[in-house]
């Protein structure tokens, strides 16, 4: 598929997310010059020794003067302030777009701060690790993942089409949807099974009866694929979790509901209601790695696998 290459790409913020899109850029020639942004001196200095870019500022509205596809990639409550910082140096008719794992905040936070004569089209790549920082990009990020993006009624078509082909371009399958919609969606399929795994590893920790060794030793039982989700950067779930709020709630509300039901199983030894309900999830296993979003490889893929392996988010 032919993809006329983004003359100036500015990817603000190079962590896990700008890092992986500056290489899959590089590799896939995907933009002629590639500016990278970040809030850190320190991070900055990286992204250079790594070569991830052609350009580095430390100042954000620089880094987007002239960029004709402008990338959010910081976490979401920096939205608002990276913004109001880029609003007036944006070059008219550029396109700028985010990489936020929630979508409805971030509408909030941008929209009022961008010239009308852009074209804000939010995005959230559905791809990523437990790592963060510039060191732990890799090109192949986002192959076969989905990408959804929630431009609004009036978005500029060319311009969706436009980055809807940067991200087929970048290895994934684009799907749009509005930005509410897309906060319930991730409550239930990323954010719940993270909260669940900070909250079920923080008990484990807490506990006295079994001590930490123990846990660690025994991690293999299951345990240890909660770790996975529960080492992710405390940074950006923290946003996650102040920035859509309501969805999580009331996805939680669920949760709670369900494992009553289920504690109540349990203690009354209703054998039927836990082997029906433990069949039922396995099915939903099995259509996942039918749906080609993870391995059937036993343990999970994790002998296989290193990076590319299935991701977060
Ligand atoms: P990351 O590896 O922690 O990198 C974050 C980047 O944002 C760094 O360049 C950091 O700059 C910068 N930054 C942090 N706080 C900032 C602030 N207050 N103001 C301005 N810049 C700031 O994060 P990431 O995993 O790439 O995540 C980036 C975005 O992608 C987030 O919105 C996240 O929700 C979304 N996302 C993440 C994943 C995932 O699995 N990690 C998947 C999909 C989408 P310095 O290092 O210079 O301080």
């Amino acid at each position: 598929m032919s993809f006329t290459p983004f003359p100036r790409v500015a990817l603000i913020g190079i962590g896990l997310i700008g890092s992986s899109l500056a290489h899959v850029i590089r590799r896939n020639g995907l933009a002629s010059e590639i500016v990278v942004s970040t809030r850190s001196e320190h991070t900055l200095r990286r992204a250079e020794e790594l070569g991830l870019g052609d350009r580095y500022c430390l100042d954000a509205g620089e880094a987007v003067a002239d960029a004709d596809l402008v990338i959010l990639c910081v976490p979401v409550g920096a939205s608002e302030a990276v913004a109001k910082w880029i609003g007036p140096a944006l070059k008219p008719g550029a396109i700028v777009t985010d990489t936020g794992s929630t979508k409805a905040s971030v509408v909030r936070q941008m929209a009022p701060h961008l010239p009308k004569n852009v074209h804000f089209i939010p995005g959230h790549p559905i791809a990523g690790t437990e790592e963060s920082g510039p060191d732990a990009g890799f090109a192949e990020l986002f192959r076969d993942r989905w990408c959804i993006l929630t431009p609004e009624n009036d978005a500029d078509a060319d311009a969706v089409a436009r980055l809807t082909a940067f991200w087929e371009a970048c290895g994934s399958t684009v799907e749009t949807m509005d930005a509410d919609h897309h906060d319930l969606v991730l409550a239930i399929v990323s954010h719940l099974p993270h909260i669940i795994a900070y909250n079920i590893v923080g008990t484990a920790d807490d506990l006295e009866a079994v001590t930490k060794s123990e846990v660690i030793k025994y991690s293999a039982s299951g345990f240890r694929d909660f770790t996975r989700l529960a080492a992710s950067d405390p940074t950006m779930w923290r946003d996650v979790c102040l920035h859509n709020k309501d969805a999580i709630l009331e996805m939680l509300a669920r949760f709670s509901e369900d494992l009553a039901a289920l504690q109540r199983a349990v203690r009354w030894g209703d054998g039927d209601a836990l082997f029906d309900l433990f069949t039922r999830t396995r099915g939903i296993r099995r259509s996942i790695v039918e749906a080609g979003q993870d391995t059937d490889i036993p343990n999970f893929g994790r002998d296989a696998a290193a990076k590319g392996a299935p991701g977060n988010d």
